[in-house]
Parts: structure tokens; C-alpha cells; sequence
């Protein structure tokens, strides 16, 4: 089982490392040694830039030697224990430091599973020196540090490229010096202060944007480099996060992408990030600027309201056939609460000149259970749609995306209160029989349970880390109870 099960992994990590163009030398070996664990899917990993931004700053010293674990490699297939690393299949417990980078909260929930398969105790206080230090950073730390301040030993709320360099080169030359770390702006050491640090954008982009270093077939752009075009959002919607964590706004200059793509000869697609990429100063200019150089444009969505005709031919020269476009609610009254204002008229003008231009497919993004949301402002999205629908070449070159608004820490909306099931049950029911009454309209709803639990994660303290500990304990006795069972009928 052992064998069999190390050589599956092998052969696929070898395939997927066989499709990876790297930009820097792998380095595996080191006095200090980390795992990079990103736990979700290889391929969200390897879109995640904030995950790369890591690997490659702690890749530059040269005395750490850093591999990759990814617990679902393909598909929404988990690892089976015990876990290895993805580049050389060392055994995850044998690192020094396991760095966690945590995207969304959903995957805080993957601790118990991976520590109690590592014999990892969750609780800090219960670990001692001859268990790996546990690092935890990434945009859901950001937003919620304190969910996992019983479980890390270092907690990075703070941006990558101002603290991940000094806590690596402090851990390496002082150990675990508690005071010393936590003196690293950004930085937070739970063991020894009760409050994380403020957030506070401190990076200059413009100096060294983040950027893909590995760039694997299977990311989400379709296998393009990325490059981060603005950190940060200069609009005030008052349910985002990213535009909160991220700030202040910091686009990253024509020129300096310029001579990134000098320096990058190879990169024949490149994908765009930023949570709000057309209100980059400079977009036009980075698109002309993409097509003289005939390097396909890759973007996760647009600002509809920015589509102008320079743009839109970009994007079709691109080969670009479908858009997403966000106007988030039909409902007039509550665009305006969320400071997201909106000219319907010009919005469906927008979407009849993307089919005019003979895009083939528009996928509209919608939050639902917005604070003070009525059925009348449901109806008001429901017509919005119609009036869509109307423009379209077909039903089926549209669709629409609900999602559930979940209060997030630090945005406007913080204090709101999370939608419980029963409302969200209720709204997605109305919804979607009023949209069943405009024909074959295809719409895909979040589903309750697990906005319920994201919302849980989202604004849950240090008890979290208490839940995780039981869990992982059940975790431990269930596995040694099957092993015993194992050796009553060997025997
Ligand atoms: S929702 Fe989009 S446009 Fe609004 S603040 Fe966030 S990133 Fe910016």
C-alpha cells in the first residue's frame, strides 16, 4: 500500500512537473528547509500569485532549500496520507518550517486532515522543537489572523515581499526568537501579543511586481504567464475584501511591465491580475503595448463600463470569445449602499456591443442576501436579466453566477450580519423561479452550507483552533483504530 501509494504520487507529480516552465533554478537542499503548502488544488496553487510570490523570495537565499505540497493534484481529488513533498517526495514531517498560504478560509478547514496525518498536535502550546515551525500567511490570514492564532506559531497578515525575506533570515540565524520576529513589521507572533498587526500596503510594486516564476500549463489563465498589474482597488464597493487587504491602490507602470516582458522573451500569453484591471491609469497602453509584441491577453473579468472600443478589439485579437462582467445586483437602491453605481441603460448598451463585435458567450456576476435586500430588489436582478436576454444573440450565450454576500473583517460591511439559512434558502429559491420564467437561463447558485461555514470562518476567534484540535484527535483515533483492525486479520 505504502509503495504503491508513493509511486502513484510520483508519477503524477512527475507529469505535472514535466509541463512546468520554471524561471529559476529549483533549490532543494539547504541548512533551512521549507514546505510551501498551498492546501488546495495544484492548478489554484499555481494561479495563486501571492502562493509563487512566496516560493520564489524565499528561493533567493541560498541557504534555504523550499519544495511545494499540494494535498489535490488533480480534479477535486484529495491526497491519500502519508503526504510528500511535490518536487522530490520527501516526507512532509522531515521540513524544518511548513508555510501555510491560506486564499480562501474554506481551506482552513484542510488543518486537521494534514496535521493529523503529519501526528502534527494542532495547538502551538503543544508542539515543542523537535516539530517543524508552523507559518501561516496569505489573503485569508489577512482578513481573519485570529482564527488560527491557537494553531501557527507565526502568523503573516502582512504583505509577502516586505516580511518573508526578514522572518526566514531571523529564523535562520536566531531560531525561534519570539521577540525578534514579531519586531518584523506585519508580523505577528499570537504566543506573545494578544493583536495582530494593523494592515498596511507597504510594497512598492512598481520595483519588483509579482509574477509567475513557474508557470504551469494547467493555471488559470490557461497555461499564460501572470503578471500583477495594480495590488489594490481605487473604488469603495463596501463588501470587498480584496480592495481592503490590498490597500492603498498600487498600479503597476506601462514600463515596468515593459521591461518585464524583456526580460521574459518567452511569454507568448500573459495573464493580467488585478481585482480591478480596467482601473488601471494605464490599460490602453498595456494593451496596445501586448498587441505590437502579438502576446495574447488573458483576464479573469472586466469592467463593462470600460469597454471601449480599443479594448474590445484587443481582447477579440486575443481570442478572447466570452466575457464575465460584474454589475452585482439589478437592485438601483442597492448599488448605491454598496457605493457600486450603475447606468442600466448603458450597461445593457455595453453588453450589445460585445455581441456586436461578435463575442459569443457574457457571464454576468451577482451577489445575493446583500444587507436590507427585499424581494423587490430580487426582481429588480430578475429584470435586469430579461433585459439582457433581450440583447443576446441567444439565451445560451448568457449565464449568470450568484454568490451569497458574507461579511468580511475590515470592509465597510464588517458588522452586518451574515445571512442565515433559512434567508438564503428563501432568496435562492425566489431567484430562481423567477428566472425560470424567462426560458433556459443558465444560473449557478453558491451553495448554503458552504456560505454558512465561510461566513463562520470568516469572523470565528482562537477557537477555531480548539475545534481543529478535536477534530484532528477523532482524526487520529479513527486511523489507528483501522490500522488495529488491519493487524487482527493479518494475524
Ligand atoms: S468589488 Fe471590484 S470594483 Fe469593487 S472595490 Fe472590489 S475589486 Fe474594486
Amino acid at each position: 500500500m505504502g509503495l504503491k501509494h508513493r509511486f502513484d504520487y510520483e508519477s503524477v507529480t512527475n507529469k505535472l512537473k514535466g509541463t512546468e516552465l520554471h524561471y529559476i533554478d529549483n533549490k532543494y537542499a539547504g541548512s533551512l528547509s521549507i514546505a510551501l503548502i498551498f492546501p488546495n488544488l495544484y492548478s489554484l496553487g499555481m494561479s495563486n500569485l501571492g502562493f509563487l510570490t512566496v516560493h520564489r523570495l524565499a528561493s533567493s537565499l541560498p541557504y534555504v532549500g523550499i519544495e511545494r505540497f499540494f494535498p489535490a493534484l488533480q480534479q477535486e481529488t484529495p491526497l491519500e496520507a502519508p503526504y510528500y513533498s511535490f518536487e522530490t517526495g520527501r516526507p512532509l514531517g522531515d521540513f524544518n518550517i511548513l508555510m501555510f498560504s491560506f486564499s480562501f478560509e474554506g481551506d482552513f478547514d484542510k488543518i486537521p486532515g494534514i496535521f493529523a496525518s503529519l501526528g502534527l498536535p494542532i495547538l502551538a502550546k503543544e508542539r515543542n522543537k523537535h516539530h517543524p515551525l508552523l507559518i501561516a500567511g496569505g489573503a485569508a490570514i489577512a482578513s481573519n489572523p485570529k482564527a488560527l492564532s491557537l494553531v501557527f506559531d507565526i502568523i503573516i497578515p502582512g504583505e509577502a515581499e516586505t516580511t518573508i525575506i526578514p522572518v526566514i533570515e531571523t529564523l535562520n540565524k536566531e531560531g525561534f526568537e519570539k521577540e525578534k520576529i514579531a519586531s518584523i513589521k506585519g508580523v505577528w507572533v499570537p504566543s506573545i501579543s494578544e493583536q495582530p498587526p494593523e494592515l498596511q500596503g507597504v510594497h512598492d510594486v512598481n520595483l519588483q511586481p509579482a509574477y509567475s516564476h513557474i508557470v504551469s500549463p494547467f493555471n488559470s489563465f490557461g497555461g499564460a504567464h501572470m503578471i500583477e498589474v495594480m495590488r489594490g482597488c481605487p473604488r469603495i464597493c463596501s463588501f470587498c475584501l480584496a480592495r481592503c487587504i490590498y490597500a492603498p491602490p498600487r498600479p503597476v507602470k506601462a514600463s515596468v511591465i515593459e521591461n518585464w516582458l524583456n526580460e521574459h522573451p518567452n511569454c507568448k500569453d500573459l495573464g493580467l491580475v488585478a481585482p480591478s484591471l480596467f482601473d488601471h491609469p494605464e490599460i490602453e497602453q498595456i494593451f496596445s503595448m501586448l498587441q505590437e509584441r502579438n502576446i495574447k491577453i488573458r483576464n479573469s473579468s472586466v469592467k463593462w463600463e470600460k469597454l471601449s472600443s480599443n479594448i474590445i478589439s484587443a481582447l477579440q485579437k486575443s481570442g478572447i470569445t466570452g466575457l464575465t462582467i460584474a454589475p452585482e445586483t439589478g437592485s438601483e437602491r442597492l448599488r448605491k449602499s454598496m457605493h457600486k453605481p450603475m447606468s442600466e441603460d448603458l450597461f445593457i448598451e455595453r453588453v450589445k456591443s460585445l455581441f456586436e463585435h461578435g463575442f459569443e458567450q457574457v457571464k454576468m456576476y451577482f451577489v445575493c442576501c446583500l444587507p436590507e435586500e427585499e424581494d423587490s430588489d430580487a426582481d429588480a436582478t430578475i429584470d435586469l436579466i430579461s433585459r439582457v436576454i433581450k440583447i443576446a444573440p441567444s439565451i445560451n450565450s448568457l449565464s449568470a453566477t450568484f454568490s451569497v454576500f458574507v461579511p468580511k473583517n475590515h470592509t465597510p460591511w464588517q458588522n452586518e450580519p451574515a445571512p442565515e439559512q433559512y434567508t438564503i434558502k428563501k432568496r435562492i429559491k425566489y431567484l430562481k423561479e423567477g428566472l425560470n420564467k424567462l426560458g433556459a437561463f443558465k444560473a449557478n447558485f453558491e451553495s448554503p452550507q458552504d456560505v454558512l461555514r465561510q461566513a463562520y470562518l470568516a469572523k470565528v476567534g482562537a477557537e477555531l483552533g480548539e475545534e481543529y484540535d478535536k477534530l484532528a484527535k477523532e482524526e487520529r483515533a479513527n486511523r489507528l483504530f483501522k490500522k488495529g483492525q488491519f493487524s487482527d486479520i493479518s494475524f
